[in-house]
């Protein structure tokens, strides 16, 4: 029997986040194509004779002959003197919490500033040439990967991008770049660039660091086109947006704005809103995210050098500026970090490992434990989905957790199916009339949303 290479398993039932690397090898039957749900995603090109995939598979993060996060992570850490490790996080040295102290990286990053800080940091100490990152782009996507070759260049490129991204087109660039290199990443496209490392010495010797950003999941250009919309902007006239917006008089991290500038009329407009006032902004709705996301098992890029995220636990979550979690899993980063909180530079706080998994409680509970719950579904069915690791304290879930970890999922497949009819059918009620019945029910029938707060009303009474 001919067993069919897996990262072609990944394409049929849909697993593919669009990293691109399968694209990387001299003639590469696959390249990266925009969906009609705005999501990137890798295609076999037409003219495609061989059907010799496996060597493809070793690259691709989603396919079952990969490497995974844990084997990964032991080859690049496990010797590092005085590492310890945790199922959560993944090997680790130091753990953070804090923010930059030095004017402006604070107020233009999305949490504490520090990847701008580490970016700006290692080119001043002459640790790096270059850094690979998203940046704001005029090709026909507002963002996407690019090189930045100094402080100044990288400075623009502060701020979370929750907006499809690939690398098919920057690794042929990293391939020929000259110097040491940076990249940064969500977790699964370190972990694409780690599978290529292993293959392609060309890359391997490009990177000298790797950070990571936890990650939640990726959106589809649907999530803009969301708020846009509801700003009076069509997908079409958008031609900036800002997710992670902040104003001077905000209350709290957590309550931010988005912007968005477009194009109306042929008359350049900005218009700003409260994160939360927008329909479908909630995270735990899921609303536009990949379907690789609901089968991801690593949230604090397990397989970076250094990994940031947002601190939302108390007391940083109450300081509107924001502030970051930080997991450091190489040396001279650390002493790099170290250094700095000393000179001032850096207001960080040493936190325990229970503090960072806090940090992190939804996300790791959907994506471990919710993984579990939404692959016994597909065993059950007998369709084929990407292995995880198995991780002994993930199968606690009650009947009413399990409905809501595969309801999300659900849910995520009407926002794209109601949000592209109603491009279709140019009205935006539609796709509002659609999805409020099931964000009705997930929050207050599955998630009790409103009884619970009553609960708790006549509890503090
Ligand atoms: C899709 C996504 C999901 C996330 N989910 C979570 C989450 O669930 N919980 C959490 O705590 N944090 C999450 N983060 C990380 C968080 O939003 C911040 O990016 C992180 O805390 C760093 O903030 P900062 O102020 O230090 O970074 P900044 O100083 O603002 O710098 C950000 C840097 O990251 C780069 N960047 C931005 N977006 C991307 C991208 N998509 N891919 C690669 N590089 C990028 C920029 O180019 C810039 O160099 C997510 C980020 C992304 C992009
Ligand atoms: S996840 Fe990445 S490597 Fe795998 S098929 Fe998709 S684009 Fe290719
Ligand atoms: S949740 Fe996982 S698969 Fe989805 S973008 Fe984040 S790291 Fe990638």
């Amino acid at each position: 029997m001919v067993v069919k290479a897996s990262i072609l398993n990944v394409l049929e039932y849909d697993f593919c986040i669009g990293c691109g690397a399968c694209t990387y090898p001299q003639n590469s039957p696959f390249e990266i194509v925009e969906t009609e749900i705005g999501t990137f995603k890798a295609k076999l090109k037409e003219s495609v004779s061989s059907n010799d995939f496996e060597d493809y598979s070793l690259i691709c993060p989603f396919s079952n002959e990969s490497a995974n996060e844990d084997q990964i992570g032991q080859l690049l850490f496990s010797q590092i003197e005085g590492i310890k490790q945790h199922s959560k996080t993944g090997y680790y040295l130091d753990l953070y919490a804090g923010h930059v102290s030095i004017e402006g990286f604070r107020e233009r990053g999305s949490s504490g500033g520090s990847v701008s800080w580490l970016i700006d940091t290692l080119f001043k100490l002459n640790e790096i040439d270059h850094v690979v990152h998203v940046k704001e782009s005029n090709t026909g996507n507002l963002f996407e990967y690019m090189i930045s070759s100094s402080s100044d260049e990288a400075r623009t490129a502060a701020k979370s991008k929750y907006y499809p991204i690939s690398l098919a087109d920057i690794l042929p660039i990293i391939r020929d770049l000259e110097g040491k290199t940076l990249f940064i990443g969500i977790p699964c496209f370190i972990k694409s660039l780690r599978l290529l490392s292993s293959q392609y010495p060309e890359i391997s010797n490009r990177i000298k660091y790797t950070a990571g950003l936890v990650c939640g999941h990726l959106k589809s250009k649907f999530f803009a086109y969301n708020f846009a919309w509801q700003l009076d902007i069509l997908p079409k006239e958008i031609t900036k947006i800002d997710f992670r917006h902040s104003k001077p008089n905000q209350s709290k991290a957590s309550l931010y704005y988005v912007k968005v500038n477009a194009l109306k009329n042929n008359l350049p407009i900005e218009k700003v809103g409260l994160n939360k006032s927008f329909f479908g902004f909630q995270w735990g709705q899921g609303f536009f995210k990949y379907k690789a996301c609901d089968y991801c098992d690593d949230v604090f890029a397990e397989t970076a050098d250094i990994c940031f995220g947002d601190a939302w636990i108390k007391p940083y979550v109450s300081d509107p500026k924001g502030d970051n979690i930080v997991i450091t899993r190489n040396k001279r980063l650390s002493e790099i970090v170290e250094d700095s909180v000393k000179k001032g530079d850096l207001k960080f706080d040493n936190v325990s490992l229970e503090e960072i998994l806090k940090s992190q409680d939804a996300g790791l509970r959907h994506r471990r434990e919710g993984t579990q719950v939404r692959t016994s579904v597909l065993i059950k069915k007998g369709l084929w989905f990407p292995q995880k690791r198995q991780f002994e304290d993930t199968m606690s879930s009650t009947r009413n957790q399990k409905r809501i970890y595969l309801f999300r999922e659900w849910m995520s497949r009407q926002s794209e199916v109601h949000f592209k009819k109603a491009i279709e059918l140019r009205d935006y009620g539609y796709f509002k009339r659609r999805m409020r019945w099931i964000v009705f029910y997930y929050e207050n029938i599955l998630y009790k949303t409103k009884w619970n707060k009553l609960k708790r009303l006549l509890r503090i009474n």
